[in-house]
């Protein structure tokens, strides 16, 4: 394998991580940002707080990271749903030992580019790049837009740059460069619990916590500090939106109204309120991905996706590892075929798991509380642990299994069709654990040719 001089712009969670795959693999690897080194200012150690499952992990253990970074994580192994006049209840995500992990994104960043320059990947901050030559591999960087730039020459670019990607923003003012940006009307803000006075957690340390209000939702997820990063999706405009709560007292009136069981948990609400930004969401898909044997996009610059089934980076994670095995297959020789074949494996997934991020909205704001999805769900439960060689849940399918999320999807929704038959069963909320509605379920599992040992790894 010949090495290369390889830069990647960003040096977010998919830049440094592919960072490190790439000096594993003895190439020269620079990395650009337009920011500051981020473990050099200040941080409160609060950030998003990313969902890892077993995706990510997957591409983290490959590379002998997972360990060094399971101890910033917290496993989450249940929802814990918080419904207005209701004691809290939970909801198990996976079988006895399965969880998901809260880690943040800033710690887990700031681990990642240390790992990284450990490993003898250079690090060039503070510098943005304004401009790429394609067919050359430069990059352009510089101060401003208009100033001086300084130009600099590899042999292959690797635009991580994120969900407003200007390496991607290049590559669109080609031919034939398919490209779509929606907005939702949601938009989300960051908020916190602080820990107990001892540095205990003051809710349940090892749940994803939901309080789920049909358009608007909270979600709080654990901190290893005992604190809790909250996040409130919300419209931007209308009837409980954003744009309805300016003044102090409608943010308690709604509070109180909506939340009540957090009050006493949240005594910088007022202030986060205020000082934190209303940010957007944003579904971005482009195609291709890829320029000859020369730039290649990865994580968010390819493919940003709604927050809603946490496989953002998970799904950014993947593309490195499945990267890395087809630079493995070619034995990093033919650099165009590895990226061809690179976009055709990953482009279907990462439309698929665009659409269930969409969809999975709508479950966690308003049916996680809705007793005919908790039943689907108790029918799923059951009927898949009695037999896993034929049923494995669509969300088990995303967050527990590598199988390609397109799969996912074309048989979430099979999954889907099959439950709602059943649903409509005479009686199905006292039988719904009876051998007769397993059978009802089979049945229609061999009229849609639908078996799920022959799809698990
Ligand atoms: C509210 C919220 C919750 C989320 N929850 C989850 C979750 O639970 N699980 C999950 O898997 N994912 C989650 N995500 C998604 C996850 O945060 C992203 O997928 C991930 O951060 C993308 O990483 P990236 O490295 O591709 O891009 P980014 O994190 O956007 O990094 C891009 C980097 O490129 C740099 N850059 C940009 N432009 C330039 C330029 N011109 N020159 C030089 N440098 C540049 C930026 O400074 C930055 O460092 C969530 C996202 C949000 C918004």
């Amino acid at each position: 394998m010949q090495a290369k001089n390889i830069a990647i712009v960003g040096s977010g969670l998919a830049g440094s991580l592919l960072a490190i795959y790439l000096k594993k693999r003895n190439h020269q690897v620079t990395v650009f940002d337009r920011r500051p080194d981020i473990r050099k200012v200040e941080f409160s150690g609060r950030s998003i707080n990313l969902a890892m499952s077993v995706r990510g992990w997957k591409a983290l253990d490959r590379v002998g990271i997972g360990d060094e970074i399971r101890k910033l994580a917290i496993p989450m192994n249940k929802r814990s749903m918080h419904v207005n006049g209701q004691p809290e209840y939970y909801q198990y995500y996976g079988k006895e030992g399965e969880a998901i992990y809260s880690i943040s994104r800033g710690v887990l960043n700031r681990k990642m580019i240390t790992l990284a320059e450990e490993s003898g990947v250079v690090f060039r901050f503070n510098e943005k790049v304004w401009d790429v030559n394609l067919p050359e591999a430069k990059i352009y960087t510089g101060e401003t837009e208009k100033g001086a730039w300084k130009e600099y020459q590899y042999d292959m670019i690797f635009g991580c740059d994120g969900a407003f990607s200007r390496v991607r923003h290049k590559m669109q003012r080609r031919s034939r460069f398919d490209y779509s940006q929606d907005f939702l009307d949601a938009g989300y803000k960051e908020l916190g619990i602080p820990a107990n006075e001892d540095g205990t957690h003051r809710l349940d340390k090892n749940s994803l916590h939901i309080w789920p209000r049909g358009k608007f939702m909270l979600i709080a997820l654990p901190n290893l500090d005992g604190s809790f990063t909250c996040t409130l999706f919300m419209p931007h405009e209308g009837e409980n939106s954003f744009e309805s709560l300016t003044k102090e007292d409608e943010v308690i009136e709604f509070w109180k109204k909506y939340f009540p069981d957090t009050m006493e948990f949240m005594p910088t609400l007022l202030k986060d309120f205020k000082n934190n930004p209303t940010s957007a969401l944003v579904t971005m898909k482009c195609y291709p991905w890829t320029y000859w044997d020369k730039v290649a996009l990865v994580g968010d610059s390819a493919h940003a996706i709604v927050p809603f089934y946490g496989q953002g980076i998970n799904a950014g994670f993947e593309d490195i590892s499945i990267l890395d095995d087809i630079i493995e297959q070619y034995k990093g020789e033919n650099w165009q075929e590895i990226f061809e074949k690179y976009q055709e494996t990953r482009k279907p997934s990462a439309d698929a798991i665009a659409e269930l991020s969409y969809r999975n909205f709508m479950e966690m704001s308003s049916k996680t509380a809705d007793p005919d999805f908790l039943l689907r769900k108790k029918i799923e439960k059951r009927f898949s642990e009695k037999y896993p060689d034929k049923w494995i849940p669509l969300y088990t399918r995303v967050t527990f299994t590598h199988r390609p999320y397109a799969e996912a999807l074309e048989i979430g929704d099979q999954q889907a069709k099959i439950m709602n038959e059943i649903m409509q069963l005479d009686n199905i909320e006292s039988i719904w654990d009876t051998d007769e509605v397993d059978q009802h379920i089979i049945d229609r599992l061999e009229a849609y040719q639908i078996n799920a040992k022959s799809i698990i790894q």
